[in-house]
């Protein structure tokens, strides 16, 4: 059930005990969301933890309060889970962890449909973390530069640092707000953008197994077993072949596990989260992802095929 900014304002006042969760295989707005709502909820006296069924990745360690983020284990006893940047369907083990309890969920993605659940969804919105400072002036919150940091780092991560289609004039007015409360821009990429030498050359190995297809509309890094083995991120990897020229999707395609491959695509004009809801994946007309349950040459195959569908 859809409802308003104002109506999910109220929801989070109602609520004492909260678990705030975001995605598995979590980016900037997923953990940078989750944390800043964690900050205001705390701000109006509410009981909070923060979890995430994933590692963290080393580079997003920079957002405050990030080292009290847990991983869910036994059963605990809440009032409500809300849900960040995702649907329920892409938190893991959080659900267990928490139980039967009612569901509040932010997010920003069209494909969220907002099943069995209070949902807030804002698809114009660049970053779920745009909404949750919308949240937090509703709520007449007093910012603090901590907060400033996770708001920031999560738009910035979402909108490629203010490069791709959905930043908007109201996603700078909310950047300049987060510089203007103390986060220095150039030390946030400088963080966020180190890389370990072992990835670095893992890039230049990724990028020895491109192709390039339908008459060069398509090109596509295969990064398997072998490949992935050395490589602690990849991170940033599809956007170095999406400025091939000529090229409308571009397609990572990583293995995770046997029979477990991901899938990452950015295009110019293809609504690239229509391929990945075949395979029951989802994201953003220009951005999204999706796994694949089967060996790493069929995964190839089927999405090389899906994206000549979708090309033609
Ligand atoms: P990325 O390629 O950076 O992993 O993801 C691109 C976008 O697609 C992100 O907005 C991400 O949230 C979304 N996305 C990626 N994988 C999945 C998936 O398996 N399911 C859904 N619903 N969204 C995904
Ligand atoms: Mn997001």
């Amino acid at each position: 059930m859809k409802i308003t900014l104002e109506e999910m304002c109220d929801e989070l006042q109602k609520v004492n005990r909260v678990v705030v969760a975001g995605h598995v295989i979590p980016d900037g707005d997923a953990i940078g969301s989750a944390l800043a709502l964690a900050m205001i909820l705390k701000s109006i006296g509410k009981d909070v933890r923060v979890m995430f069924d994933d590692n963290i990745p080393r580079n997003f360690m920079m957002m405050p309060t990030c080292e009290k983020i847990e991983r869910p284990s036994e059963k605990i006893d809440v009032d409500a889970l809300v849900i960040v940047d995702t649907a329920p369907d892409r938190i893991g083990k959080v659900l267990e962890c928490v139980g039967d309890v009612p569901i509040l969920n932010i997010d920003h993605h069209v494909s969220n449909s907002g099943e069995n659940r209070k949902l807030f969804c804002d698809p114009h919105a660049a970053a779920t973390a745009e909404i949750i400072f919308e949240i937090a002036i509703e709520l007449g919150i007093k910012l603090t530069k901590d907060f400033a940091v996770c708001v920031y780092v999560g738009i910035a991560t979402d909108t490629g640092f203010f490069q791709f289609s959905n930043t908007t004039a109201e996603t700078l007015l909310i950047a300049s707000d987060m510089l203007a409360l103390g986060v220095k821009p150039n030390l946030v990429v400088e963080v966020l953008e180190q890389r370990p030498i072992e990835v670095v050359k893992g890039l230049g190995q990724s990028l020895n197994t491109l192709e390039v297809w339908h008459d060069g509309k398509a090109a596509g890094m295969f990064l398997d077993e072998d490949l992935v083995a050395n490589l602690e991120t990849t991170e940033g990897f599809i956007d170095e072949i999406r400025v091939i020229e000529g090229v409308d999707v571009s397609l990572l395609l990583k293995f995770m596990a046997k029979n477990v491959c991901r899938v990452s695509m950015r295009s110019k004009t293809v609504d690239v989260s229509k391929i990945a809801m075949q395979f029951g994946g989802g994201g953003h007309l220009r951005a999204a992802g999706c796994t694949l349950k089967m060996p790493f040459e069929d995964a190839k195959r089927t999405i090389m095929q899906a994206i000549d569908d979708a090309l033609n």
